[in-house]
């Protein structure tokens, strides 16, 4: 029970920075959903189970101690998708993007002729930056 108990502390301590959040329970809520989901567990496991388990009031199952071995060792190594990764310089609002966030979309290049801006696509099609999306803003400030 120890073992689990401190293998889900450390998934606790490892997930807390990317997860962290305005209560405690909610923090506990999203690694239940998470551990539930490792396990296909269709009703997932209460905030509760996760903080009494981490408290060790409460002895876990077996599902629940193996998909906690299992996404320890998850965070420990780094999950192959992840190979290749480097950090790169983004420029974004603080709220839009989490530091070291895995980025999926290729950066586009805003087709206004005038403008160098590169940005990250809200949609795949998408052709203009944030200043230039609109049509309105486009016409108003016509290229040289
Ligand atoms: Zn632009």
């Amino acid at each position: 029970m120890n073992t689990i108990s401190n293998n889900l502390n450390l998934v606790l301590a490892m997930l807390e920075p990317a997860l962290s959040s305005s209560s405690k329970s909610n923090f506990y809520y999203q690694i239940a959903i998470r551990l539930s989901r490792i396990a296909r567990k269709k009703a997932p496991w209460s905030w509760r189970y996760i903080q009494g388990v981490s408290a060790g009031t409460i002895r876990p199952s077996k599902r629940f101690a193996a998909a906690c071995n299992l996404l320890s060792e998850t965070l420990n190594g780094t999950p192959p998708e992840l190979t290749g990764l480097i950090p790169v310089r983004i420029l974004a609002q603080p709220y839009l993007i989490r530091p070291d966030s895995v980025i999926t979309f290729p950066s586009h290049i805003c087709q206004f002729p005038s403008c160098t801006c590169t940005f990250i696509p809200r949609v795949p099609n998408q052709k203009y930056c944030p200043q230039h999306s609109d049509r309105k803003s486009r016409s108003n400030h016509r290229s040289p």
